[in-house]
């Protein structure tokens, strides 16, 4: 994993010495993602507030996209190579809900990280089969009732070099349970993806994007780190009939796109499945790479 990461953050710095200045793309944060899509109680902690980045609460709004999407970046392909002497750098969430940043704050940030809510479902081998053939690794935050219907598919995901993160059993607002309550909702896909991997999850996603202090101190018992979004796909937004034009969800995403950006998705739709190779080219086209959480 460590040498993808290399690989990764060797490729955005190439790529980013060779860019030239941004366009004028729609401004940063014009699209705040909303409440989580697939839930039908929108609107609940909303979590594009607009505290500042430390507020607590504010999982997307906040996410100042530094710089528009750059259309005249070069092809953007990672070519794959490896320099031996690329520094060791990870990346994690500049807090919750924000940007990616790099361990080394000298590494430029023209990375992106794909992230699934919801699944596992019928749809999420279409997504895998996306990322596996764009050579990308994404987080998946899989769900207790997902994964009762495609135990498979969990051990798939992993299997596949992906991350299995948790999105509650029930996907409840977490903010409106008590601590038992949401250890309940927690502990057994704790236990199930330990089972899976072979070593606990280090990742929690919450429902609506919702969250507290209380369940921040629940994460913090169970040692989960909380990980909201900073770009939505808007996947869950203007669905007919259960479809939307997968072009949208790319738009969607280029919308919003800067560097560091979480982008958050389901597998559990069609037109995300379609999106997936979509989403990929386009940010490559821009210049991106891809890149998972340790
Ligand atoms: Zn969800």
């Amino acid at each position: 994993m460590k040498k993808q990461w290399i690989a990764s953050v060797l490729c955005a710095a190439m790529l980013l010495s060779g860019c030239a200045a941004a366009s004028s793309d729609p401004p940063s944060g014009r699209t705040p993602p909303v409440s989580d899509p697939t839930d039908p109680t929108p609107g609940i902690a909303d979590p594009g507030d607009p505290n500042g980045p430390a507020g607590p609460g504010d999982p997307s709004g906040a996410d100042e996209p530094g710089s528009p999407s750059d259309p005249s970046g070069p092809d953007g392909e990672p070519d794959g190579s490896e320099n031996p002497g690329a520094p060791a750098v990870t990346w994690k969430p500049g807090g919750i809900g924000y940007p990616l940043v790099p361990s080394d704050p000298a590494v430029e940030q023209k990375v992106a990280m794909l992230t699934f809510d919801d699944g596992p479902s019928n749809y999420t081998p279409q997504v895998l089969e996306g990322l596996r053939e764009a050579g990308v690794k994404a987080v998946f935050f899989i769900t207790g009732y997902g994964a009762a219907q495609h135990p498979d598919l969990v051990k798939r995901i992993h299997e596949e070099g992906h991350l299995l993160g948790i999105h509650t059993m029930t996907h409840p607002n977490m903010t409106s349970l008590g601590r038992e309550e949401q250890i309940a909702e927690i502990q057994p896909l704790i236990d199930l993806i330990t089972d899976v991997t072979g070593e606990p999850p280090r990742y929690f996603r919450p429902p609506f994007g919702a969250y507290n202090d209380e369940l921040l101190a629940t994460l913090d018992e169970l040692e989960l780190e909380l990980i909201n979004w900073s770009n939505g796909s808007l996947d869950w937004d203007d669905v007919v009939d259960g479809y939307k034009d997968p072009n949208l969800v790319v738009e969607a995403v280029l919308d919003q796109l800067h560097p560091g950006s979480v982008i958050l998705a389901h597998d559990t739709m069609k037109h995300t499945a379609e999106a997936v190779p979509l989403i990929i080219a386009a940010l490559r086209e821009r210049g991106y790479e891809f890149v998972v959480l340790p």
